[in-house]
């Protein structure tokens, strides 16, 4: 293995705030400024403000069942249609009690939602088990399998989570999305071509170098068989976790035992969320194409929390990540990885 060392590129920003209990003295505040050094985007990790809730929201008034719901039971086989017969000869896929079906919203030439279960209108991120996530995971990889067989220019593909209204999500009851296009989404395009490069330079993929470097390291936080769980050093969102897959670059390569490797860490992640009072999310597992990994690219699930469901909420999202395509957290990965690691090591000792 070649050894290569990434830079981690950290500032002071050297902040000073007043401090009214010393009468307005200017004092100094912790202010960090990091790039992510495979894209180059920064990262502001602020100290001294409390953005993340202190209590959990009542999600009842949202969760309950009030009105008509597509990916309910009792309305999903007529709500909902079926893919066509010569991509998916079933119509619609079922594993377990997912169900995945066309969607109704074009964002992308091909895309599919997946519905955990029909059976739960919502499912509590304490919920969440790995079987119910590998049954999703599993249906929406036969989906995208069947579209790259039926359309192989269709190469750039991905696998996402909206969670709650706040994360995006025009539904409560839980799903998954998917896009397959012939061009990438700009993540996925940024992240080939510095990882192009990065190969070229090093001659080792950026994933499996960085993997080897944080190994044990503060931003660890464990290993599921073949996945490896991170934070990562200069986040895009509160509570970042990255869920690493070496040695794989395209969504069609993720065999079973992969998804049962993610869905383990996963249901851990959406544990720790639920213990630290969060209610929403997005993920994504972004594949690179079916030359990917000749590419350097490997895959690496993605997930953040988003701003609390409770009414007036404020949006995590700011003029900084909406317009100056900056990050502002108020954690740092360390502190969030050393509360993660413990979950996982206590998982270590489960199994
Ligand atoms: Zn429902």
């Amino acid at each position: 293995m070649v050894r290569v060392n990434i830079e981690m590129e950290e500032v002071d920003l050297e902040a000073f705030v007043p401090d009214i209990s010393q009468a307005g003295a200017m004092v100094k505040v912790d202010l960090r400024y990091r790039v992510d050094p495979l894209l180059g985007t920064s990262t502001r990790i602020i100290s001294g403000s409390k953005l993340n809730p202190s209590e959990r929201a009542d999600l009842t008034p949202l969760t309950e069942r009030g009105g008509f719901c597509p990916f309910c039971r009792e309305n999903v086989e007529s709500a909902t249609a079926a893919f066509p017969r010569e991509i998916v000869p079933e119509g619609k896929i079922r594993v377990g009690k997912a169900v995945v079906v066309p969607n109704i919203l074009a964002y992308s030439t091909s895309s599919a939602v997946g519905i955990y279960d029909t059976e739960r209108h919502f499912i509590s991120l304490s919920e969440f088990d790995r079987s119910t996530l590998t049954d999703a995971f599993e249906g929406m990889l036969l989906h995208c399998r069947a579209v790259r067989r039926s359309d192989q220019r269709l190469l750039y593909s991905s696998i996402s989570a909206n969670y709650l209204p706040s994360s995006g999500s025009s539904l409560v009851h839980p799903h998954l999305q998917s896009s397959h296009d012939v061009v990438p989404l700009t993540s996925q395009r940024q992240r080939l071509v510095a990882s192009e490069r990065f190969l070229a330079e090093h001659g080792v993929p950026y994933l499996t170098a960085l993997v080897e470097q944080e190994r044990d390291g503060d931003r660890f936080v464990g290993t599921t068989g073949s996945v490896t769980w991170l934070t990562p050093f200069a986040p895009t969102g509160f509570h970042e976790v990255w869920g690493v897959v070496t040695g794989r670059g395209d969504l069609p390569q993720v065999d079973h035992a992969v998804v049962e490797d993610l869905a383990v860490g996963l249901e851990e992640v959406l544990y720790a969320y639920d213990a630290a009072n969060l209610s929403a999310f997005n993920f994504t597992l972004q594949g690179g194409g079916p030359d990917a990994t000749d590419r350097g690219f490997e895959l690496c699930f993605k997930i953040v929390s988003r701003a609390p469901v409770e009414p007036y909420y404020r949006s995590d999202v700011t003029y900084f990540e909406k317009l100056a395509s900056e990050t502002m957290i108020d954690t740092s990965p360390e502190i969030w990885a050393a509360s993660l690691r413990r979950r996982f090591n206590e998982l270590k000792t489960r199994q």
